[in-house]
């Protein structure tokens, strides 16, 4: 399967001068534990190709994950969970995720964000998640074959569903309760499994747990 995303362009995006900043004083600046590495300090790309049948929906990168690597969900401890749950359940060709070259492949996956720069504090503007939002609406048209969508975070699933209004696709009313493994089947056929983020807030207070986290992508592969 090819690795093409909808997001050749979106590298070169400023549309938000706060995060355009943030992310390339981050890259200036540093943590001690990279300070040898060469930050990417750029909006992060989607992942995967656009003939997946899993999408998968994040917040936005964290300033020395995917701000530093440039592949998104990769470099901190969310997308070691990620990665390592795509793995085991079929969707990606290694269970580690490091660095663009590391030899990574989705398989019938692709991943993006509602945001695709890393915001100040992880709270990203109102203002910040519009200005993305045409990415976003680009993607789902393209991604024609998505029949599972897992999202990651009450922000995920309210961006999903968001964007699924603006492209006048049909949503339930009312919508699903947000929980995690709950699960919506809608008029066009996809399906809705919410997660909890897999953020350190949620791994380490136990919120939420790896076989939890495995739940989610073990309904997916059962739906594929
Ligand atoms: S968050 Fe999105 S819209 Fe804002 S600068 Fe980054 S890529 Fe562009």
């Amino acid at each position: 399967m090819a690795t093409v995303s909808a997001q050749g362009e979106i590298v070169d995006c400023t549309r938000c001068p706060r995060l355009v900043e943030y992310r390339e004083a981050v890259a200036q600046t540093k943590v001690r534990r990279f300070r040898d590495w060469n930050y990417w300090g750029r909006p992060v790309p989607s992942l995967g190709a656009l003939n997946a049948h899993l999408l998968v929906i994040g917040l936005a990168p964290a300033a020395h994950g995917g701000n530093r690597t440039g592949r998104i969900f990769t470099g901190d401890r969310s997308g070691d969970w990620l990665y390592r749950a795509l793995h085991r359940f079929g969707f990606a060709n290694q269970p580690a995720s490091t660095h663009r070259g590391d030899g990574l492949k989705l398989i019938d996956s692709y991943i993006t964000a509602a945001i695709h720069c890393a915001p100040p504090d992880n709270k990203p503007l109102p203002s910040e998640f519009a200005n993305c939002r045409p990415y976003l609406l680009e993607e789902l048209q393209r991604l024609k074959k998505v029949r599972v969508v897992v999202v990651l975070g009450l922000i995920a699933f309210k961006t999903y569903f968001g964007a699924r209004k603006q492209l006048g696709w049909t949503n339930p009313a009312p919508l699903p309760p947000f929980g995690h493994g709950i699960t919506a089947t809608l008029d066009d056929g996809v399906t809705v499994i919410s997660s909890y983020h897999p953020s350190q807030q949620n791994t380490l207070t136990g919120k939420l747990t790896e076989a939890m986290f495995d739940g989610v992508f073990r309904k997916a592969r059962a739906i594929l």
